[in-house]
């Protein structure tokens, strides 16, 4: 910043009175610019916090430093209680809903929960059960509901497996009168993991735009949601690589959100076989053909639990299942590495190398 300009247009070779007088108007000057360099925009604005058992970096555009301290420590604490209210299996609010479903109870939720539960309704139909967050007890019997990857040892026994899916768990077998919440089926057993960073980052941004904060990117590990621009660029954000590294870059417009789902990420490893985290709710078994899904949308939750269910989709029927979510920006990676992606989707990935790619359509007649 230049603070030169103002004090050597100064006539600092008058009489003393006018010195006097000078030298207030340059302390004045200075002050003023100290104060308005505290309250004008700057470029960016930073910051790493570690929540969800994984860094989210939030950057801001155009925002002044003390907007930044208050949105960085209010999404913060945004999060903390997320985390606490949404842990499947830690001591919180999600564990005691679950609890009371097996004690045939009613529960209490808060109105965030309740969104979660008619947005995956939703979904859960829309997919055909391909996205089932009420699935957490078959998550649990595979052992996933933990931190600590890789799970060593064989898979659930069948009759276990079939112990749970004999009962059908939906998110479509919940209640919901209010903040309350009840169910019939003792094996509905919620589980957020696959959307619960989606909705975190739609309420963060959300967050930022009532602070006025127009510019701004919410990155949970590469699953993201972006608006507004980098200043007179746009957002620019990598589409992750199964396994390792990016695929390519991809250039927000305004508004969306891009969410990447794999089979590489945790998984139960027996001997030579590996069992991925994200299950087939209709078998109770993990899906394979698939090594990740990409997705853009413009809400986070949708984004989110679409790429899962496009993950349980598979290679055959992740175009339909795409087309009934009205989803026109989907990217496939099959296990050999080859990517399979929409037009529109072809449009906006810059990738990085050559890459064997598939352009495939998606219905949009359904
Ligand atoms: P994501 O990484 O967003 O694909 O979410 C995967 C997580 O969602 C898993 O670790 C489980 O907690 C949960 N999950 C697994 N399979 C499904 C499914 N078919 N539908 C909904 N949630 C699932
Ligand atoms: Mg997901």
């Amino acid at each position: 910043m230049r603070v030169d300009s103002p004090v050597s247009t100064l006539d600092l070779n008058a009489n003393a009175a006018r010195r006097g007088l000078a030298g207030r108007m340059v302390i004045a000057s200075l002050l003023c610019l100290v104060l308005l360099a505290a309250c004008q925009p700057e470029e960016e604005h930073s910051a790493e916090l570690f929540v969800f058992g994984t860094i989210v970096e939030v950057k801001l555009w155009g925002a002044t430093r003390e907007q930044a301290n208050q949105a960085f420590a209010e999404i913060q604490q945004m999060f903390q209680g997320m985390h606490r209210d949404w842990h499947a299996w830690e001591p919180g609010r999600l564990v005691d809903i679950n609890q009371a479903f097996t004690n045939g109870q009613p529960a209490k939720a808060d109105p965030d929960i309740v969104e979660m539960i008619r947005k995956s309704q939703s979904i859960e139909q829309r997919t055909e059960g391909r996205f089932n967050p009420a699935i957490g007890a078959l998550v649990r019997l595979w052992g996933f509901h933990t931190s600590e990857y890789p799970i060593v040892g064989p898979p659930p026994k069948q009759a276990e497996i079939d112990a749970i899916l004999l009962h059908n768990p939906s998110s479509r077998d919940i209640h919901i009168e209010g903040l309350q919440l009840s169910t019939d089926n003792p094996l509905v057993q919620l589980d957020f993991g696959g959307i619960a960073k989606g909705y975190a980052v739609d309420l963060a941004i959300r967050h930022l735009q009532k602070m006025g904060i127009s510019n701004a990117i919410v990155n949970a590990g590469g699953d993201l949601r972006a608006v507004g621009r980098h200043g007179d660029r746009p957002w620019r954000v990598a589409v992750r690589k199964p396994g390792a590294g990016i695929l390519g870059a991809v250039e927000i417009r305004d508004d969306e959100s891009l969410f990447t789902s794999g089979n590489y990420e945790r998984f139960r490893q027996d001997e030579q076989e590996r069992y991925p985290h994200i299950l087939d709710p209709r078998s109770g078994w993990p899906v394979e053909d698939v090594a990740s899904v990409t997705v853009i949308a413009a809400e986070g939750i949708l984004a989110d639990a679409a790429a899962t269910a496009l993950v349980v989709a598979g290679l055959d029927n992740w175009p339909a299942v795409a087309g009934t979510l009205g989803l026109t920006q989907v990217l496939v990676v099959d296990e050999s590495g080859t990517v399979y992606l929409t037009p529109e989707m072809e449009q906006r990935v810059e990738f990085s190398g050559d890459i064997e790619q598939v352009v495939v359509e998606t219905p949009t007649d359904l």
